[in-house]
């Protein structure tokens, strides 16, 4: 039987971030390419996923966070997602004097 019952076996990291749950980790250690995690990227700091191991900051939701932010801002970043929503609410004055004239 295993820990939680429903036959998952939870697989934790024993190179980098120790003693965290992680998808990579295999019965024959590391998966991910290179076999460890990389270190988080200048664009990450202030984001509330970005950690502190033993071994350095790295990220708790992807592997390698430069690949994240190849290709514009990272999609599971926290300290911007308040500036995409800012802009997301931002309402065309035209169409808001037009709602009030209903
Ligand atoms: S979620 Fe994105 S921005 Fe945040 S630490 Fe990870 S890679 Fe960096």
């Amino acid at each position: 039987m295993t820990p939680d019952g429903k036959g998952v076996i939870p697989m934790v990291c024993v190179s980098v971030k120790e003693g965290t749950e992680c998808i990579f980790m295999t019965k024959k250690g590391c998966s991910f390419n290179g076999g460890v995690c990389h270190q988080i990227v200048e664009e990450c700091r202030g984001c509330n996923r970005a950690s502190e191991f033993d071994s350095g900051w790295y990220c708790t939701a992807c592997p390698d966070p430069s690949v994240k932010w190849k290709n514009g801002h990272c999609n599971f970043a926290t300290h911007i997602a308040k500036e995409v929503q800012v802009e997301k609410t931002k309402i065309n004055p035209l169409k808001a004097s037009k709602r009030k004239g209903r």
